[in-house]
């Protein structure tokens, strides 16, 4: 099979490789019929991440299943399923707690030794463990493109929102309008947010924002404080979502939220950073952090993708082939796109 392998920084391959085989009777494979190159994936690109020459790379995937062992019932050969970005072992005790994404044996596709040696799905077939939990069907109606949102993006979204269930209301700002921001924007609208308010210094990115139902704010021409306080009654909105992962963000969305309010940290963080204590404290906030729990969301999150109540459908900006992937990791690296999505 052909696969996008990982060579050095700055470059990938498509390469030839053996086809997976079931290893366990709780193994799934999957003919992948599209699968998305994500911001983490850049970090691979970049070498920051560092995973051995050869990986495949790639963790959002849709397809069909081609193979299953006996222990897989949720799932038949034939289905066209979503994968979800990692695997849990369903055992363990997190996984008891339903903290799948903090599974003592979880596994990310595509990341190397460091995150389980799973091999990646930009690939024309994926082996996928534990597949009763990392595998769902595909509601009908809902596109290849669409429904692998749920398996990474619109599951981090949507974790991020519910981090605070919203009360009848209650407002939401999200700092930072990549995929995953434009898509909180979506998850607050349909989580019932009374008002969204989406701060960036994209133009374009504001707009979609402003389509998706928020009020955009640009981060520097206007004053982001300011404007949350005329849309709060002076208070600050009860969700602040940073979905950046910068100080300078965290730091604006402990100003944004009203006193006794909640903040999201949903950008990632690997450094030690500055965070004044005194605010977060005087104000009471809640601090929420960490990568998403999509196991736990892909079930709601594949019911408002088929309702329409969430559509990411508008961030997809290129569709491309699996062999022009060199070419895909460079405009995205660029900053070109906001989602690609490739096919075998
Ligand atoms: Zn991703
Ligand atoms: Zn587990």
């Amino acid at each position: 099979m052909r696969a996008v392998t990982f060579q050095a920084p700055g470059e990938v391959r498509v390469d030839e490789k053996p086809d997976p085989e079931l290893l366990d009777p709780g193994d799934a494979i999957v003919r992948v019929g599209a699968s998305g190159i994500c911001g983490s994936d850049l970090h691979i690109f970049h070498g920051r991440v560092q995973i051995e020459p050869g990986f495949i790379i790639g963790h959002e995937y849709v397809g069909e299943v081609v193979a299953v062992g006996d222990g897989v019932d949720r799932v038949a050969v034939g289905d066209r399923v979503l994968g979800t970005y990692g695997t849990a072992c369903g055992e363990c005790w997190f996984c008891a707690r339903e903290e799948f994404h903090k599974c003592d044996n979880g596994r990310v596709f595509g990341h190397g030794a460091t995150l389980g040696s799973l091999q990646g799905a930009q690939a024309e077939l994926v082996l996928v463990p534990h597949a009763n939990l990392s595998l769902r069907g595909v509601p009908d109606g809902v596109s290849d493109e669409v429904a692998l949102f749920a398996g990474d993006v619109m599951g981090t979204a949507y974790h991020a929102i519910a981090s605070r269930p919203l009360a009848d209301g209650e407002t939401v700002a999200v700092l930072g309008l990549g995929p995953v921001g434009l898509c909180a924007v979506q998850a607050a609208k349909a989580a019932g947010a009374a008002e969204v308010i989406a701060v960036d210094t994209v133009a374009d990115r504001l707009e979609m924002a402003k389509g998706f139902g928020a009020t955009p704010v640009h981060l520097t021409e206007q004053n982001p404080r300011g404007e949350v306080k005329a849309l709060t009654d002076g208070r600050g909105v009860d969700l602040a979502v940073d979905a950046v992962g910068h100080p300078d963000a965290l730091d604006l969305a402990c100003r944004l939220a009203r006193k006794a309010g909640t903040v999201n940290a949903t950008g990632v963080y690997a450094e030690p950073i500055e965070l004044h204590m005194g605010v977060v404290w005087i104000k009471a906030l809640t601090i929420t952090t960490g990568h998403a729990n999509v196991i736990k969301h892909v079930d709601p999150v594949l019911e408002r993708l088929a309702d329409g109540r969430l559509d990411p459908a508008p961030l997809v900006t290129h569709r491309m082939t699996l062999d022009e992937a060199p070419e895909a990791y460079e405009i995205y690296d660029r900053r070109e796109a906001l989602k690609i999505v490739l096919t075998p």
